[in-house]
């Protein structure tokens, strides 16, 4: 029988725990013996006690929670060496052949140099004696798979991350609250949203709340004219008659010279226009409460489809990365996954924002260009 860990790792987001009930049930379903590793990667380092097998019954009713059961880490030793020759003899020690990390790219990046690692890491706990020969044989290949949890959607080769849609759910629901009293006392909001380096959240909460003006880090305003356009676009925005002004701001935000654009920035723009102005930086209630439906979906199709590449998983074949394109589950090379992702800092930091562009998922790449199209568009006459 096959021995699968399951862990999910790095920030949290709503559908983790999908996903450690689908690998359970799935993998059981497969014939295999699934264990939870608890703590992200220190459930690997330390052993013992965080490495627990998970039955059926076990992951009752985890299909809709938020954050994650099997709980999460920022495990420092699993960066060093030594930390990952740890976590490989507890693999060996328990049996397990193989790893499912539920996790964003630092996690992935780090499954995948265990993988590569593994090898020489063996060769060590044979020469210090701590496995046998006959344990190195047996356990000569480590398959790992990679499910991108992250309410960023920062990861390229796939078109949504688990957890991004409920984080969209949430920041709506915020927006929506703010505003009915923005519009109760004629006021402006200024609504700083999470994402890290990565727009998505802020672009798609400001085309679902129909907010005046958004700022990414992957499509900068200019550094010169970006005051003078978000006041001329939310003051002509006021004149046709809207009652409240919201603008989002993701936390990445940049212009073209790669200043930040921050939230009293913009603040101070709206007061000088004459409007009443808040700021509310929504915080981690964007990575609370219950999975949406979509993410619940994502979660067990993903799940399902890691425990079949764990058991088709060939010696030949790259680590995948289970992703979504076009409404299909793939497969793909997680290195490349994890390497495209990196290159879109780099593009930014080189002012290349096309190419940072590029490599974000087609849903957010339309997305800009309609809000686009549409804000250049607004010639004031309706
Ligand atoms: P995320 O997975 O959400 O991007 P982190 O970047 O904090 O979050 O990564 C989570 C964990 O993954 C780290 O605490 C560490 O244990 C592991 N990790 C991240 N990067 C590496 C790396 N380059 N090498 C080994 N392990 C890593």
């Amino acid at each position: 029988k096959k021995r699968i860990a399951v862990m999910t790792s790095g920030g949290d987001s709503p559908g983790m725990c999908a996903v450690v009930r689908a690998v359970v049930r799935a993998g059981i379903y497969y014939d295999c013996e699934v264990y939870g590793c608890y703590e992200g990667y220190s459930g690997l380092v330390q052993g013992g006690s965080l490495l627990k097998k998970l039955d059926w019954e076990d992951v009752r009713g985890w299909l809709s929670l938020g954050g994650t059961l099997i709980g999460t880490a920022r495990c420092m030793e699993f960066k060093e060496r030594w930390g990952r020759l740890k976590a490989a003899k507890n693999m060996i020690v328990e049996g397990i052949d193989a790893l499912v990390v539920c996790g964003g790219d630092g996690s992935l990046t780090g499954a995948d140099l265990f993988r590569s690692e593994w090898p020489s890491l063996l060769e060590e706990l044979v020469a210090t004696g701590e496995i046998s020969t006959e344990q190195r044989a047996k356990y000569q290949y480590l398959t790992i798979v990679g499910l991108v949890g992250s309410i960023d959607n920062d990861m390229a080769l796939t078109d949504s991350t688990i957890g991004a849609y409920s984080s969209l759910e949430r920041i709506c629901e915020m927006v929506d609250y703010i505003d009915s009293t923005a519009a109760s006392h004629s006021r402006a909001f200024v609504v700083e949203v999470m994402g890290r380096h990565c727009g998505w959240l802020a672009l798609m909460a400001g085309i679902s709340c129909g907010a005046d003006h958004i700022f990414i880090p992957e499509r900068p305003h200019k550094a010169g004219s970006w005051r003078d356009e978000l006041k001329r676009v939310c003051s002509r925005h006021r004149e046709k008659g809207r009652r409240k002004t919201t603008v989002i701001v993701a936390e990445g935000a940049l212009d073209d010279e790669l200043n930040p654009i921050t939230s009293n920035q913009v603040k101070d723009c709206l007061v000088e226009i004459g409007l009443d102005t808040r700021i509310t930086t929504l915080g981690h209630v964007q990575r609370g409460g219950t999975a949406v439906a979509f993410d619940r979906m994502l979660a067990t199709l993903q799940g399902v489809d890691a425990v079949r590449a764990v058991l088709e998983n060939t010696p030949e074949t790259p680590s995948p990365m289970i992703g979504i394109l076009d409404g299909k589950i793939v497969r793909k090379p997680l290195m490349e996954a994890v390497k495209l992702t990196k290159s879109v800092s780099s593009s930014i930091a080189a002012k290349k924002f096309d190419e940072a562009m590029a490599q974000r998922d087609s849903t957010f790449k339309e997305s800009y260009a309609n809000f686009l199209d549409i804000s250049e568009h607004d010639d004031g006459s309706q």
